[in-house]
């Protein structure tokens, strides 16, 4: 490699690529050692703070027969370094080119990342394409949501993982190093690691579509499984969690301890796609959440802790929980957050009890400003309960919320803008009359975008004319103390298009990235044009695409991939929403 230094002395930020964190694993490499990169295709900062690659990241490393190492996307700078020192990728730990890794493990958490895992593939110099690949290179397997629906990286992926890789991941090295043992070329090996539970081979099956729509996906062979169950582990008390958690050298997204207390979420949002791949519900036992917070504390001297899961206002012993660690970390100086809250009665409990410690900003997620819409979505929450809790937080000290709101739904209230404006001036206002000054209430607005596998993926999104006009609206109501913000319009389109998708797609993601796109979940890199060209270049409308609402019986390009929930239940939800419209209610 040229001089790490002369490389590092052109970039914006060297951290990013220096290793040698805290609490980084560093095993050295032999034959007896099957070697994997686990691959983040975001920014470091992005990618150290998502607990996936942490819980992953530490599990392989305590296996006697995997040596894991990490890479996350490059900067745009150091990039451009790299093409021009002829140089390859390469991992934090070793510094060694990943290419010559057997196994590079992407993490497909957000759709917007795709084409920077053709870019990282391409950095590497791997072969993009997974049938195009030769014997010698890296067998490439991704985990994570967007995993629920493969197929528009089915063309890059060798292997993905669906569910909670927790036990499935440590089966797939242990019977690929069998397999590989066996001598057996890719094809065998391939078709071999097929069988496991939780494993989908993208190259054993082939797509059939009418005219101009997806038709189904046939196994190419017998031995090949036509469902796939995702994995599940079944008891999260038993399931491995890292105390020796990495403390990055840089500032990331989140710098803290994680404990994460539960799995899956008891509410059942009829657009949540997280609700419905967690299942079930498994909790962590409050003293078990205790010894990994006082361990991991003492690992990395972190000064704050998140209690993580899809819902931790639903965790059952959350009081008993925070009572324990308060008296764990008195008079250490160390807060506690508890990162997004459903607004529910069980919050009051919370704020005296977390009076003690420090105090970060709330964040509700309402989802939206009428009860209308907020019934038919399933999350059916008083908005009293939310002023309630706005009052008794700001009565303990805090002085800032953050409401998320969902925008775009098919039929979303006149007047919606108003509506969370009011509601914002509201909670703002309440806090002036307890402590004579108000809130500072931050908005944030996405655009609903349908997803596989809940109730709403027959529906399409909202058009871009509509949403933008919503999106005028509600950001000339930001005055004084109230902030509002609506995510990119575009972005949320093509996010829609993607998670939608079948393997159709993966050619228009190789044009886009060919095109120059990536880092597309950053504004300043986020070219929509680029995506729009590549979408009509493969006889696609981008628009169309993500608005387009299905009929129940068209065949979905997911329905290989199995939750748990069947196909009546989420259309008896879809119906009972009433947000399904009535002239489609075709036979399902
Ligand atoms: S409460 Fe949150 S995580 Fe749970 S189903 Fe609703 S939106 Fe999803």
């Amino acid at each position: 490699m040229n001089s790490l230094k002369e490389l590092l002395d052109k970039v914006e930020k060297p951290g990013r690529y220096i290793g040698g964190e805290t609490n980084i694993v560093r095993k050295g490499f032999s034959e007896n050692l099957v070697s994997v990169v686990m691959a983040y295709p975001d920014v470091y900062e992005v990618g150290m703070s998502y607990l996936g690659l942490k819980i992953l990241y530490h599990l392989l490393n305590e296996m006697d027969n995997v040596v894991c190492e990490r890479v996350f996307a490059p900067w745009p700078d150091m990039e451009r370094q790299l093409i021009a020192a002829g140089q390859r990728l390469f991992t934090l730990e070793s510094k060694k080119d990943v290419n010559k890794f057997e196994i590079i493990g992407f993490s497909l958490s957000y759709e917007l990342t795709y084409t920077n895992v053709l870019n990282m593939l391409h950095l590497s110099g791997i072969t993009l394409r997974s049938a195009d690949r030769g014997e010698e290179e890296p067998l490439v397997i991704a985990g994570g949501a967007c995993c629920f629906n493969p197929e528009p990286m089915s063309e890059f992926i060798d292997v993905f993982f669906i569910g909670d890789s927790e036990e499935t991941l440590p089966a797939f090295i242990n019977e690929y190093q069998r397999i590989k043992r066996s001598s057996a070329g890719r094809k065998k090996m391939l078709r071999g690691l097929s069988r496991l539970p939780g494993v989908y081979v993208p190259s054993l099956y082939s797509a059939e579509y009418r005219g101009a729509d997806f038709a189904r996906l046939r196994p190419m062979d017998d031995d090949v499984p036509s469902k796939i169950d995702k994995g599940v582990i079944p008891d999260l008390d038993r399931a491995y969690y890292p105390v020796k958690q990495i403390v990055p050298l840089i500032r990331t997204v989140h710098d803290r301890v994680v404990a994460e207390i539960m799995r899956g979420c008891p509410n059942t949002c009829r657009f949540c796609q997280a609700g419905v791949i967690n299942r079930p519900v498994r909790l962590r036992s409050p003293e078990n959440i205790r010894n990994i917070c006082r361990e991991t504390y003492r690992n990395t001297g972190y000064e704050q802790i998140a209690l993580l899961s899809l819902s931790s206002i639903n965790y059952p012993y959350l009081t008993e929980l925070i009572r324990g660690l308060n008296r764990d970390f008195n008079g250490k100086g160390v807060g506690i957050s508890i990162p997004s809250l459903r607004v529910d009665e069980a919050f009051y409990e919370l704020p005296e009890m977390m009076s003690a410690i420090r105090k970060s900003g709330l964040t509700f997620a309402p989802e939206s400003a009428s009860s209308a819409v907020r019934r038919s979505i399933g999350k059916d929450i008083d908005l009293r309960v939310l002023l309630r809790s706005a009052e008794l937080a700001y009565r303990h000290g805090w002085n800032r919320l953050k409401l998320y709101f969902m925008a775009g739904f098919p039929s979303e209230a006149e007047g919606e803008a108003e509506n969370i404006s009011a509601l914002a001036r509201d909670l703002s206002g309440l806090r002036k009359k307890l402590k004579k000054r108000p809130a500072e209430i931050k908005v944030s607005v996405n655009a609903f975008v349908p997803k596989p596998h809940t109730p709403f993926q027959w529906l399409g999104m909202r058009g871009k004319e509509p949403l933008s006009r919503l999106k005028h609206d509600l950001l000339s109501r930001s005055s004084g103390k109230i902030r509002m913000e609506f995510n990119d319009i575009n972005r949320s389109l093509l996010e829609s298009c993607l998670s939608r998708g079948d393997r159709r797609l993966a050619r228009v993601i190789h044009t886009a990235w060919r095109k120059g796109a990536k880092m597309d979940s950053w504004a300043d890199f986020f070219d929509f044009s680029i995506w729009e060209d590549s979408f009509r270049e493969h006889g696609f409308e981008l628009e169309g695409l993500a608005t387009r609402t299905y009929s129940l019986a068209d065949a979905l390009p997911w329905s290989h991939i199995r939750t748990g929930l069947h196909d009546g239940h989420l259309k008896k939800e879809l119906l009972d929403s009433g947000f399904y419209p009535v002239e489609r209610k075709d036979p399902g």
